[in-house]
């Protein structure tokens, strides 16, 4: 690539950011939340770790990857200390050691079994790790996540896990046009942090939003949203399954 295209490219993600930026902002303000209430993970998984300098650069911090081994190379090529890298893919239980090695947050835990594995391999010289439910709000048998009532047994087990910190709940919901019934969803996941945030008040991250339904994630009181085709643009290999 020669500088000059170069040069450009790094303009076209500072913008994209820019805009989920503005995006981001103006859905708080419909919504009548407060300004920068709700944070951006850059989605950067199958994007090439030229692209994540790009948002480096631009001063984005937190980025989000779904699959271990491509993340793993990523963040040592980029030994930024200042990098906040979230975990948001499938986790086997083969793969939980360098995901508690390598990544400051987990969003995608859904049983105690991988709770246990990444609370025994997180290092003891590192801070413990930030931990996200995974929550299936959809009640479908094919899509991953936490059944909701098998939610507080598993924050219990978090909570009391010395190398976690519980930091909330994240979802993915089932793909629909319908904007009522994603709202609906999404506020039945609200209800139930706010529920566990009494219990638990080192609960403060409710992770639900995609390019597609920024808005009603917002709405519906999420205080994080994850984007990646409206940052780094759309995927040659396809999103994780559920
Ligand atoms: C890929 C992915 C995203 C980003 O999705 P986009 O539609 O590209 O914004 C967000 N969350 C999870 C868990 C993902 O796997």
């Amino acid at each position: 690539m020669t500088p000059q295209l170069s040069d450009n490219y790094m303009v076209t993600i500072a913008e994209r950011l820019k805009s989920a930026y503005a995006r981001i902002a103006l859905a708080e303000k419909k919504a009548q939340k407060p300004a920068q209430s709700v944070s951006l993970l850059a989605v950067s998984k199958t994007k090439p770790v030229q692209l994540i300098i790009d948002a480096y650069e631009a001063g984005h911090r937190k980025f989000g990857e779904s699959y271990v081994q491509e993340a793993v190379d990523k963040i040592k090529q980029l030994p930024h200390r200042d990098i906040e890298w979230h975990f948001i893919g499938p986790i086997q239980s083969n793969k939980t050691k360098p995901i508690a090695e390598n990544f400051s947050w987990v969003q995608s835990v859904e049983r105690i079994k991988i709770a246990d594995r990444l609370n025994k391999q997180r290092p003891n010289n590192l801070l413990p790790l930030n931990v996200l439910i995974q929550v299936n709000i959809s009640n479908d048998a094919a899509k991953s996540g936490c059944p909701v009532e098998e939610v507080s047994e598993l924050a219990e087990f978090i909570a009391q896990s010395r190398q976690l910190t519980l930091r909330g709940l994240m979802t993915i919901p089932a793909q629909t046009d319908n904007e009522a019934e994603l709202i609906a969803s999404f506020s039945q996941l609200r209800a139930c942090f706010d529920t566990l945030k009494t219990q638990y008040p080192s609960m403060d991250t409710l992770s639900m939003g995609m390019s597609g339904d920024v808005e009603a994630a917002i709405t519906a009181g999420s205080t994080m949203v994850r984007i990646g085709t409206d940052i780094f643009g759309a995927r040659d290999y396809p999103t994780q399954q559920h």
